[in-house]
């Protein structure tokens, strides 16, 4: 069995300058190569800490991926290190110093003395070529361990690892044990409820395990399971979501990376249906949201921001009597909204959104105070009330994921 553990070296992660993407990267290929990560460790561009941070890793697993300093400059010291600490050799490696000499003629610049260092390479190592960059990637088996060596910059690294690392790195793997997970996405449940209804089997799953994840209003749950066949180990994640969606379905949404925003354009699209927006309370940020999908042209003509009642009333045509009766942060001027402006843009669905954000009460309403109107053609317009808890910013991003879920249902 590989345990791993990924040490990315870089003084420039920990001044929190940049963010380790290499190892959420590294973490989910090699998962999908059967390859447990037990530890993600981050240490600076210093011989000292890092020899250390090699010496904790040893003990504790039997392969070292390093991404970072493979470079040409004085604080890449990677490769220096590894080589004194497992006493091998620096050697010239000459495929590597002529696609270093090829890269530099390619790009049109002058080839430095330290750049030569870059093709120095542990004795006995295998090579991982460098299509992006200069410094080649290295696999180096000691015996009791393997270490990896992998450039810093994600677009050399990514690149090279699944050329070339994933199958060097899948030919030291014996057991051959697949691991597969899905991330299964929830709205309109919160945390704790979710994990009560399902408690009793997150504690008795072991394979595949699932682990609760709250963020932004939303829920995921990660499903991860393990087996010799890639295609059991799917079957298992199916079988277990059943089950779960048997509890918690209605609130279930999309699976991996998707949106709320991504699934009603998507459902939108399959149901060759238009939608327009009347936005007060969120003043556009639907729209924004809407349109940062790619392929929302296909359902989205255009929409109105109506923050203050004038335009409510001239623009959207609500009536002054509402405006007066009722106010702009109510039922009836919702319904108005998402109507008209269905009406007014052609579209098959209005939606509308209204209310008061915070910090301070608007027409004698508390803050948080939301009404959503959804005005879908051939339907009665609905308009959901809610009060909600949030700060300013979190009630206005809340309200446009109700308005999409409120309009998936
Ligand atoms: P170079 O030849 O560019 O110097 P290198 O292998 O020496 O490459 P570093 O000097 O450690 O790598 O890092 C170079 C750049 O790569 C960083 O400035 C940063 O932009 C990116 N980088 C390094 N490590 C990481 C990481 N763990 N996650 C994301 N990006 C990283
Ligand atoms: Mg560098």
């Amino acid at each position: 069995m590989i345990n791993a553990e990924i040490i990315a070296v870089g003084s420039e992660l920990l001044l929190g300058q940049i963010v380790n993407t290499n190892a959420r990267f590294l973490s989910q290929q090699l998962a999908s190569l059967g390859i447990n990560v037990f530890f993600h460790t981050v240490v600076g561009d210093n011989h000292d800490r890092l020899k250390t941070a090699i010496e904790i890793a040893e003990n504790r697993a039997n392969m070292i991926i390093f991404t970072g300093g493979l470079g040409p400059t004085k604080d890449d010291l990677t490769k220096e290190t590894i080589a004194r600490h497992i006493g091998k050799e620096l050697i010239m490696d000459q495929t590597a110093l002529e696609s270093i000499e090829l890269y530099f003629k390619r790009t049109n610049r002058v080839m430095t003395e330290n750049n030569r260092k870059q093709a120095l390479v542990l004795e006995g190592s295998h090579i991982l070529p460098n299509d992006h960059g200069m410094a080649p990637g290295m696999v180096v088996d000691s015996g009791s361990h393997i270490y990896v060596l992998l450039p810093g910059p994600p677009k050399e690294m990514e690149p090279m690892f699944l050329q070339y690392g994933c199958q060097a790195l899948s030919s030291k793997n014996k057991s051959k044990e697949k691991i597969v997970s899905r991330v299964l996405r929830f709205f309109g449940i919160g945390e704790a409820a979710l994990e009560t209804e399902i408690i009793d089997i997150i504690d008795s799953q072991s394979n595949p395990t699932i682990a609760p994840l709250a963020g932004d209003g939303e829920v995921t749950l990660r499903l991860t399971a393990k087996h010799v066949d890639e295609a059991v180990a799917q079957t298992m994640l199916d079988e277990v979501e059943k089950t779960i969606n048997q509890r918690v379905g209605e609130f279930f949404y999309g699976y991996d990376n998707t949106s709320l925003l991504a699934e009603l354009t998507k459902s939108l699209k399959e149901r060759k249906l238009t939608i327009t927006a009347a936005e007060s309370l969120t003043g556009g940020l639907f729209q924004q949201e809407l349109t940062s999908i790619a392929g929302a042209s296909s359902v989205f003509k255009g929409g109105i921001v109506c923050y203050s009642n004038e335009v409510k009333q001239h623009i959207l045509q609500v009536k002054p009597e509402i405006l007066e009766k009722h106010g702009a942060v109510s039922e009836q001027c919702a319904k108005e909204l998402a109507e008209n402006a269905a009406r007014l843009l052609e579209s098959d669905i209005g939606i509308s959104f209204t209310g008061v954000a915070g910090p301070d009460e608007v027409e004698g309403k508390p803050v948080g105070t939301v009404y959503i109107g959804i005005a879908i053609k051939g339907r009665p317009t609905v308009v959901e009330k809610m009060i909600l808890a949030g700060t300013r910013e979190a009630n206005r991003n809340r309200s446009v994921k109700f308005g999409c879920y409120f309009i998936l249902q």
